[in-house]
């Protein structure tokens, strides 16, 4: 559905897109991960033709953007980092309008708003006007109008930044349902969780280049010890002189806390037994673990 290859943009002197190669498949739910600044919206933008590349090849739904991004761009659904409904027009009306500026005849989309409202769980809003609405309502609703030209791929930025957890989890089960429905989804988010649970396959972008590509679970295995203990507490730093070095595989001190990976967690929860003003958690090791020991720790605005 999505092939793209040495795809390359530069703003003056600098490259924020530096060769990249991504291939997604019919059906699949794509994530594009990296830290601020690392070039996910730029990539977005040039996906959608809405930037012309420096270099390289994009084939979107069998088309080449930007030559024929227009056209590319009827087969594809979008929902931006900010909701940019129209504040003048009921939730139904957002719908149609959307609708509209696709070329569909107004039949044509009515039939299509009960399913769209009903997907989006907002059948008891479809009279509201858009200020009425909660984030988590005015986000669904963005979704349900990407649909509402029933769109090959859906292309979703940051879908759930500013949600509170209820609404994350509506979001989530929506997506689950257009992925089960054999749409194809390109996704970029910067929480780990969410692309662990949704995405079939990923790369993490830093400084414009993908520096590791596969499934969330197979990228942790390659990457990271099974499990991680995080310490904290009075007595840290003689506890990690004393034992880290040899109960962990690899450690790690960030502000007040330890991260210990390991595969024999067991053997470190035993070693801090001898600390008990110690504190700690302990966790399978995760995507975000990945993440920062990939892209460093560093903040990066
Ligand atoms: P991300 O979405 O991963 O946070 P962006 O694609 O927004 O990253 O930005 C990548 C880099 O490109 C950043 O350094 C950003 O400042 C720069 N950048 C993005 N858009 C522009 C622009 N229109 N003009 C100049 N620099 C830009």
């Amino acid at each position: 559905m999505l092939s793209v290859r040495g795809l390359t943009k530069k703003y003056g002197d600098t490259e924020v897109v530096c060769g990249v190669d991504l291939a997604v498949r019919r059906g699949e739910c794509f994530g594009l991960l990296g830290p601020n600044g690392a070039g996910k919206t730029t990539t977005l933008r040039l996906l959608l033709g809405l930037v012309e590349p420096d270099a390289g090849s994009i084939d979107l739904a069998g088309l080449p953007v930007p030559a024929r991004a227009r056209e590319a761009r009827m087969k594809i659904g979008v929902v931006p980092q900010m909701d940019n409904l129209d504040p003048d027009f009921t939730v139904r009306e957002n719908l149609l309008a959307y609708g509209r500026y696709f070329g569909l005849d107004r039949a044509a989309i009515t039939a299509r708003v009960p399913a769209l409202l009903e997907f989006a769980g907002l059948a008891h809003k479809a009279d509201a006007q858009i200020a009425q609405l909660s984030g988590g309502m005015k986000r669904r609703l963005t979704l349900a109008r990407a649909l509402v030209h029933d769109p090959e791929i859906l292309f979703l930025d940051e879908p759930t930044t500013g949600l509170d957890p209820q609404a994350r989890h509506l979001i989530w089960q929506g997506l689950r349902r257009l992925i089960g429905a054999g749409k194809t989804i390109v996704l970029t988010t910067h929480f780990m969780d969410e692309a662990e649970r949704l995405a079939d396959r990923l790369v993490i972008l830093d400084h414009g280049r993908v520096i590791t590509e596969g499934a969330p679970r197979a990228l942790i295995e390659a990457h990271i010890e099974p499990a991680v203990v995080e310490v904290y507490g009075e007595g840290l730093e003689a506890w990690t002189r004393d034992h880290a070095g040899v109960v962990c595989a690899r450690s790690e001190t960030v502000g007040e806390t330890l991260f210990c990976y390991t595969a024999d967690a067991d053997r470190v929860i035993d070693a801090l037994k001898l600390a008990p003003a110690l504190r700690y958690i302990h966790r399978p090791s995760n995507l975000e673990d990945v993440f920062l020991k990939l892209t460093g720790r560093d903040l990066r605005d």
